[in-house]
């Protein structure tokens, strides 16, 4: 039933000269509106054969998370459980406490870096099948962060993905995303708005080295901030080989490099910050931390500094105003607004479950195609909550 990406690029056309368009800037009042002109240029649902034997609710939504009653399993939980298949390891989907994991096990380092050495963990390789109390239960390439995995669910001829959090643009830093058919495909909608287009990732890096370059110049050094987990990484893989200056990191996002490393990822040469005497000359130099660094002391040892942040939320102007930026760089982990009608095309499914982000205009817009769509509170937060600075249950040093 699997099958290979087919024809996402599809749903993408012509985003990078959309990116920048007036109407952009109209975030909630504007949606309406920018929703009637996406219309034309959405996925076209063509319902298949995809039946099961015995159409049930394989997965639920219970306190402690989602939930397959017949394998007894639950799938990123945010409370303990027995038993959890995790998507992937930020901070909203992979909690402590739970008796034991399965993973990916190419998310294996970081999961292990988030939870300590307690705990239970076991991975699979991709597409691997697993029975878990008659459930085959097998991973696939999610393509959001090292390791993000979605969850196929198979019992009785009848199939469910869950996708976690994903996006289907290239990213050097994981295996890309895998489209898998299901009948029942439940996804995130955290930028599921028809304003969120995303511009080619080499754009963005573009523009990131040419602000670099610019603060070098000015004797400035540049701060960059992107979550520790996943975006920095990202960062760091763009600027392989930028050859503009030294590179240096937060403690949090270090930590982590060695696992996205240990993986086999290539990432910029870097040096942990704190590792520097008081008093260095930190001027022309790349500084990559996690947002919760702006603000703090940390970032009184770099002297004259230009700040810029990388995140899917920079599309919105305010975002970066209200943070007080210098710069706003629009480079996200999750699908844009056609890269997740693209996918929720392509997976076949006929039912539709949103968890998090902006679940009613996409429930609303997949209703009017015909799909049975439905929202659901579960507690995953997407982007905002993605930034671990505690790993394992300890503080991380700057
Ligand atoms: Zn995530």
């Amino acid at each position: 039933m699997d099958s290979k990406p087919q024809g996402l690029g599809a749903g993408v056309k012509g985003i990078g000269k959309l990116c920048g368009a007036p109407w952009a800037r109209r975030l909630i009042w504007g949606c309406r509106k920018a929703f009637s002109s996406n219309r034309a240029e959405g996925a076209t649902y063509r319902p298949e054969n995809l039946r099961p034997d015995s159409v049930t609710t394989l997965l639920r939504l219970g306190d402690r998370g989602l939930y397959c009653e017949v394998g007894d399993f639950h799938i990123d939980p945010w409370q303990p459980v027995e038993r959890a298949v995790i998507t992937h390891a930020h901070g909203d989907h992979a909690r402590w406490g739970s008796g034991t994991y399965l993973c990916s096990r190419e998310g294996q380092g970081v999961l292990r870096t988030r939870l300590g050495t307690d705990a239970s963990i076991q991975s699979v390789d991709w597409a691997e099948p697993v029975d878990i109390n008659g459930v085959r239960v097998s991973l696939h390439p999610a393509g959001h962060i090292l390791g993000s995995a979605q969850i196929r669910v198979e019992h009785r001829g009848e199939v469910w993905v869950a996708s976690g959090d994903y996006k289907t643009d290239p990213d050097p830093t994981c295996t890309p995303f895998e489209l898998v058919r299901c009948h029942t495909f439940i996804t995130e909608s955290t930028f599921g708005l028809p304003i969120y287009r995303w511009c080619p990732e080499w754009q963005v890096f573009d523009d990131i080295r040419a602000w670099w370059t610019a603060n070098r110049h000015a004797g400035r050094a540049s701060v960059l901030f992107g979550y520790a987990l996943g975006k920095a990484q990202r960062l760091l893989a763009g600027l392989a080989g930028a050859d503009i200056g030294p590179i240096y990191t937060h403690g949090a996002v270090e930590r982590l490099n060695r696992d996205y490393r240990a993986a086999g990822v290539r990432l910029a040469d870097t040096r942990y910050a704190s590792d520097l005497p008081k008093g260095y000359d930190f001027s022309g130099s790349m500084i990559v931390a996690p947002p919760s660094a702006a603000g703090s002391t940390w970032l009184r040892r770099f002297g004259n500094v230009s700040t810029g942040f990388a995140s899917g939320w920079m599309r919105i102007r305010g975002a970066r105003r209200r943070r007080a930026l210098d710069r706003g760089f629009v480079l996200s982990d999750h699908v844009d607004w056609p890269s997740l009608l693209a996918a929720v095309e392509g997976t076949g499914a006929q039912r539709v479950w949103v968890t998090h982000g902006t679940r009613e205009p996409l429930v609303r817009w997949l209703t009017e195609r015909g799909l049975e769509a439905m929202a659901l509170r579960a507690q995953w937060k997407g982007e905002e909550d993605a930034d671990p600075v505690e790993v394992a249950g300890e503080e991380i040093p700057a």
